[in-house]
């Protein structure tokens, strides 16, 4: 009988559902007026995940990440219900890391040591600010006392590995208020802090009314990112990636694999996909999810489908790696694309060298912290993409 194989794999589950809807949020995620939708829902989610029985078998999920929206807004039963589904769906790796994230509105000590009994092992909570002008431009429904409670009570509950996202380039924000926002956020010891430039995205609130708020300019935005790079370095947070920081050996298992390009499978509309050499996802939309995987119709619910050996990854290997504080290194480069970084991307790279954007040195190129701020922009000179958005090699 031939051997079952090992391979590392991490999930992804999205929960599209909120209690309000953010000012500044383009996710795919809504309030349901019908709460009926939730069990129905949750089925889909589980019968799609059995679908893999057979092509999972040689696959030991070592990362799970429950995402959305906001998967706490389930009801406990439904959401207990989902993780049980999931573990009892893969294989699942003895030390995985089980990620849930969690708005400090939606859960309370109870139902967290459920969450944290059931196989749960790392939170991540929303703050963004502690201001609370701040919040109200943003849309947020909880406060900074909300989150001291939520974070106090996952503690109780048992969660050692707790992540904090803040967010900077708030209407009305200063570098004092981010000062004080990340000294809060440091005081609660999380062992992981996320920090997002807040971007105006077309169609949300936010960005119509846009003219009705007063935003950082990119000076000060640009001031706000570094003085959290010294100030979390100092409270011994490791920075590993633009907008990630961690006390050692606490980095985000699950995001490294998408920075990596390693295999992810994504349940849900609107996840995505990198797995057996194809890269795909799903569409924006519950009830098509719900239609197609009762009716077994999943062409009908897939929206991209790309057969993409690692190979041909080129662009999207760059994009990701240059992400990472340790950068691309250029053997691995040579011995994944049987190029030299150096002596490919040369004459480019040299300017955001000489500009103090980029440092090359010991066969890695990596950024600095003023290349990170403007990184979209640095990678777009250095990789060419044709009229398509795709990237020609
Ligand atoms: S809680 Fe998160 S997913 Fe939901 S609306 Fe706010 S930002 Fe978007």
């Amino acid at each position: 009988m031939a051997q079952r194989q090992n391979k590392r794999l991490g999930i992804y589950v999205h929960v599209p559902f909120c209690r309000h809807k953010c000012s500044y949020c383009d996710f795919y995620s809504y309030c349901p007026r019908d709460t009926r939708v939730y069990t129905a829902y949750v089925d889909a989610l589980l019968s799609h995940m059995k679908s893999y029985k057979t092509v999972g078998a040689d696959y030991m999920p070592d990362t799970v990440y429950i995402g959305g929206g906001t998967p706490t807004v389930l009801p406990p039963e439904e959401l207990l219900r989902l993780i049980r589904g999931i573990k009892s769906s893969f294989r699942l790796s003895k030390n995985v890391e089980f990620s849930m994230e969690c708005n400090p509105a939606t859960a309370g000590y109870e139902e967290l040591r459920r969450y944290r009994r059931a196989g749960v092992n790392r939170l991540s909570i929303g703050l963004q600010s502690v201001n609370a002008i701040e919040l109200s431009a943003l849309g947020r429904i909880h406060s900074a006392r909300d989150f001291g409670v939520c974070f106090r009570e996952a503690r109780r509950a048992g969660f050692d590995n707790i992540n904090v996202d803040l967010m900077f380039g708030i209407p009305y924000q200063t570098l004092d208020s981010w000062a004080a926002t990340l000294k809060f956020a440091v005081s609660r010891s999380p062992e992981h802090i996320s920090l997002y430039d807040l971007k105006l995205e077309p169609g949300t609130p936010l960005c119509d009314n846009a003219s009705a708020y007063v935003f950082p300019d990119e000076d000060a935005e640009y001031a706000m990112y570094t003085f959290a790079i010294e100030f979390l370095e100092r409270a011994g947070y490791r920075q590993y990636e633009i907008s990630n920081f961690a006390r050692q050996g606490k980095e985000c298992r699950h995001n490294l694999k998408y920075w990596h390009c390693e295999e992810y499978l994504g349940f849900g509309p609107s996840a995505h996909s990198y797995f057996t050499d194809v890269r795909f996802s799903f569409k924006p939309s519950v009830s098509n999810y719900i239609k197609c995987i009762g009716g077994r119709t999943k062409d009908e619910m897939t929206d991209e489908y790309e057969e993409i050996p690692m190979r041909e990854r080129l662009g999207e290997y760059i994009m990701l790696r240059m992400r990472l504080t340790e950068g691309i290194d250029s053997r691995e480069f040579m011995r994944t694309f049987g190029k030299d970084f150096g002596m490919t991307y040369g004459s480019k790279l040299k300017k955001y060298i000489d500009g103090g954007y980029i440092v090359g040195s010991g066969g890695s190129y990596r950024f600095t912290p003023a290349g990170m701020f403007v990184s979209n922009y640095i990678l777009s000179d250095i990789l060419e993409f044709d009229a398509d958005g795709h990237f020609a090699m």
